[in-house]
């Protein structure tokens, strides 16, 4: 796959290109595994930029895997709000519960180890072993595959197994012994800095002379990606529902997304129902009846392929209100970001809380 050419310089001038352009990072003085899980963890599906503050409020709360493993979920769900992709949060924190289990406490090094932890991929456990335990071990993320692929001038679509799988394979064969964290570091801010995914700054790049893409022009072609599916739009609308000066959140209990976070009740409104109609509706989902349901504040978010427009409509609720039980409660306006509240919630919450409507 690579020339012998590129096989003896990539590894020497990336090396050399990190020693005076890596991006600095809270793991450089004292990359510890458990450090490295918690950041890798977060960086899936995130740029650095947002989880840099999220890691030190959430290594501050969590400063040990036993911190970790014995806090209560709410409370480790709490500390990713905002983050987004929860079901990172839930692994990791029984990863930690199974890392006291199965190994006195100490994140193990062993690549095939690490990936036997809930939420723990090839990417995840390089970047573990690689740059905490110094093993030669590949840690490609999205910068990292992009690079590779224009380097080989690869042109199998890069989301599918089989590519990665070669792409690893060959980062493997590269690798080198003696630095292969600093390696797997340089591609990341290479990809992040000068080999970005629609402008590669090609002139500036120091592996121009060993990349194929480059010399064959194919830099902003490569890789190949499958088009992007257009995104569908929605719109949500919750039920603020007020009573004695308290509104109503529920749990979300069910499916992957942002299971064990609160919010207002909550539907997707329906073809010909008005937003009132569908705020009604969410209220009866929790056995309530509202009147006077009036506009509040609305958000646009997304999720996967959705664009969503979420509107929250606030109303008094009529007849006694529900019990709380584990999954519903009530809560006063200003305790609400106590609980874990995905951040379009979050975002609403704020917005309800400027109006002067339920000051
Ligand atoms: Fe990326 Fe261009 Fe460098 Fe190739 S020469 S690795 S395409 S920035």
């Amino acid at each position: 796959m690579w020339t012998l050419a590129q096989r003896r310089a990539i590894p020497r001038l990336l090396l050399e290109w990190y020693q005076h352009h890596a991006r600095p990072m809270p793991w450089h003085e004292n990359p510890t595994p458990y450090l490295l899980l918690v950041a890798a963890t977060m960086l899936q599906q995130t740029q650095v930029a947002t989880v840099l503050p999220y890691l030190h409020r959430f290594l501050e709360r969590f400063p040990t895997v036993n911190h970790l493993a014995t806090a209560e979920e709410e409370e480790v769900l709490r500390y990713w709000a905002g983050l987004g992709y929860y079901s990172r949060a839930r692994n990791l924190h029984r990863a930690a519960q199974q890392i006291m289990q199965h190994f006195g406490g100490e994140v193990p090094c062993e690549p095939h180890l690490l990936r036997q932890l809930p939420g723990v991929g090839e990417y995840t456990a390089g970047a573990v072993a690689s740059i905490a335990c110094r093993q030669p071990e590949p840690a490609l993320d999205a910068n990292g595959y992009r690079i590779v692929a224009r380097l080989l001038a690869f042109d199998g679509d890069i989301t599918r197994t089989d590519s990665r799988r070669r792409l690893w394979e060959a980062c493997r064969q590269i690798i080198p012994e003696d630095a292969p964290g600093d390696f797997n570091q340089a591609l990341m801010d290479l990809g992040a800095t000068v080999c970005t995914a629609r402008e590669p700054r090609c002139l500036i790049c120091p592996l121009a002379e060993q990349c194929l893409a480059f010399q064959q022009g194919k830099q902003t072609s490569l890789p190949v990606m499958p088009p992007r599916r257009a995104s569908e739009r929605v719109q949500d609308a919750c039920v603020v529902v007020e009573h004695g000066g308290r509104w109503l959140l529920v749990k979300r209990t069910e499916g992957q997304l942002w299971r064990g976070m609160w919010e207002f009740p909550r539907v997707r409104v329906q073809n010909g129902e008005t937003l009132e109609q569908a705020a009604h509706r969410a209220a009866a989902s929790v056995g309530m009846r509202v009147s006077d349901c009036k506009l509040a504040a609305t958000v646009r978010h997304g999720v996967m392929h959705y664009s969503i427009t979420l509107c929250a409509l606030c109303g008094c609720a009529t007849g006694a209100p529900c019990a709380e039980t584990e999954a519903r409660r009530w809560v006063s306006p200003w305790e609400v970001e106590q609980l874990p509240l995905p951040s379009p919630m979050r975002r609403l919450v704020r917005a309800l809380r400027d109006t002067a409507a339920v000051r």
